[in-house]
Formats: C-alpha cells, structure tokens, sequence
C-alpha cells in the first residue's frame, strides 16, 4: 500500500514537472521573438497631455538632445496652441508626433472630482455627433500645423462617453488609435485593441520610479506608454530630472529600448500581429491565395 502511493506520488511529481518545463520552454520562445526594430526588448512611448508651456520649454529640449521621440496630445484651444504655433511645428518637424487631445479639453463634469470642468466643457452635455464635429476639427487644426493624415488621440480625463454614448466606434473613423491611463502602462504584444492603449501616469515619479515601469516591461517584450503632464512646470508635474534621468537611460541602450511614437509603435504593432496571424493560418488557406 504504502509503496503503490509512493509509486503515485513519484508519477505525480514526474508529470508535474514535465509540465513546469513545458511552460518554462514555451515563455523562453515568445521572449526570443520581438515586435520591435532591430530585435528592440521593449517598446517605449512618452506621452505628453494638454499643450503645455513645460512640454515645449523642457520636455522637447530634453527628447531632442537624445533624438528621441515624444507624441504630444495638443488641445486646440489651449493657450500655448496660439502663441507658439511655431515652436509646435518645429516639434513636427523634429520627429515629434502631434496627436489629438481635442478643442475643448471635454470631460465628464458627473463624475467625482471633477468641479474644474466648466459646463461648456461637460462631455456629459455633448452630444456624440457634437463629439465627432470637435474630433475632426482638432484633427483639421493638427493637419494644418504638421500637414500629417494619421492621427491617434487620448481621451481627455480617460472618459470614453459622450452625452452618455459609447465615443469608441466613432473614434476609429477618426483615430488609428486611442490612449488612456492604467497602472503598469504596458500593452501586450498580442492585444490587438488599439482603442485602450495603456499608459503609466509619470505624475510626481522619480527617475528611478519611472525605469522600473520600463524594466517591468521589458521582461514581457510588451509596448509601455508613460503619460506626463507638467515636465519641470505647470500642473500635475514630473520633475525636470526625473524625465532627463528617464531619458537617458533610453538613449544609452537604443538596440534594448526602442522609443517611437504612439503612431508608429502601433504601426509596428499591427503589421508584427499581421505575420503572427498569417503564421498560424493553415496552409489551404495559403494554397487559395496562391
Ligand atoms: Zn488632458
């Protein structure tokens, strides 16, 4: 008796065990293939919200002396849209991606801690048709200045409802994609919904805070998003330095950290989960194509 159960346990460990390897052989390959250029381990997009003077008096200076990348989510009405016009077509120019933030900065006035949200900013007011007008007047106004066709957009406060309406399908005429908040930032290399496109909120983080974000992401080989607002200024701010520190730990490893826009991340993304998709399909179907 006592030996048939250690035969049992023994059979038991065994084929645990094979299980264990399997899991480990099959998380060791889907680390060794990567989305990203140059066989990058991780994908890094800076984002910055609402136009502000910080953004182009710090943030941009800083991503230009590394030659990195940011995307900025410009509200048209906002101050900074009107008097320094100029400087946000050099940031274009630079390589720096100007995404929509929409006119009016609308948000969800219904919702707790939103007393700041003037009643002709309350998207709970807005109609959806009211929504869309707004969306490709900001996208009009975004052409003019860099004379780009392709737009992605973050929802202003993270709302994702207009006059009660689900803005999402609506957003997909207008937007090849669509960036929100979330804890760890990170999007999964196999999550296909570009409409939720995570971001880590770099509000009062230090330096090494906001490599941590990064690290944990390149563990997975995922797309992580970082969302600022004030840069060394301005309002719900991350320090100079902790952005400067970010960044230069970016820069000194370009073949580990692939740093892009949110437009050409998910560019990248799509045409990656394309090869994944056409790969598992079965050879008839090729054949057919053929
Ligand atoms: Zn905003």
């Amino acid at each position: 008796m006592l030996r048939q159960g250690l035969r049992l346990l023994l059979t038991a460990c065994v084929a645990l065990f094979a299980v264990a390897s399997l899991g480990k052989n099959a998380n060791d390959n889907s680390k060794n293939i990567s989305p990203w250029p140059g066989g990058a381990e991780v994908a890094v997009v800076l984002t910055y919200d609402d136009a502000l003077d910080s953004h182009l008096d710090i943030a941009i200076p800083q991503l230009n002396a590394h030659k990195l990348p940011g995307t900025f989510y410009l509200s048209g009405a906002r101050p900074s849209i009107r008097a320094r016009l100029a400087e946000w077509r050099s940031a274009a120019a630079a390589g720096h991606e100007l995404g929509n933030h929409m006119l009016y900065h609308p948000c969800r006035k219904s919702l707790a801690g939103r007393d700041w949200v003037k009643p002709w900013q309350d998207l709970d007011h807005y109609t959806l048709e009211q929504f869309v007008d707004e969306l490709q007047t900001t996208n009009s106004l975004l052409a003019a200045i860099d004379g780009e066709r392709t737009r992605s957009f973050a929802y202003p406060c993270g709302d994702m409802q207009a006059g009660g309406e689900d803005i999402v399908a609506s957003l997909k005429r207008h937007a090849v994609a669509a960036r929100f908040g979330s804890a760890d930032g990170q999007h999964a290399i196999d999550d296909g919904n570009f409409y939720q496109l995570e971001s880590f909120d770099a509000l009062g983080k230090s330096g090494d805070e906001l490599i941590a974000v990064v690290e944990a992401a390149r563990a997975e080989n995922s797309l992580v998003g970082f969302m600022f607002h004030g840069v060394g200024g301005d309002y719900l701010t991350t320090s100079a330095e902790a952005h400067r520190v970010l960044l230069d730990y970016l820069a000194a490893h370009p073949d580990v950290y692939w740093v892009a826009t949110v437009r050409d991340a998910v560019a990248q993304l799509q045409r990656f989960q394309g090869g994944q998709q056409r790969k598992s399909e079965p050879l008839a179907s090729t054949a057919r194509e053929n």
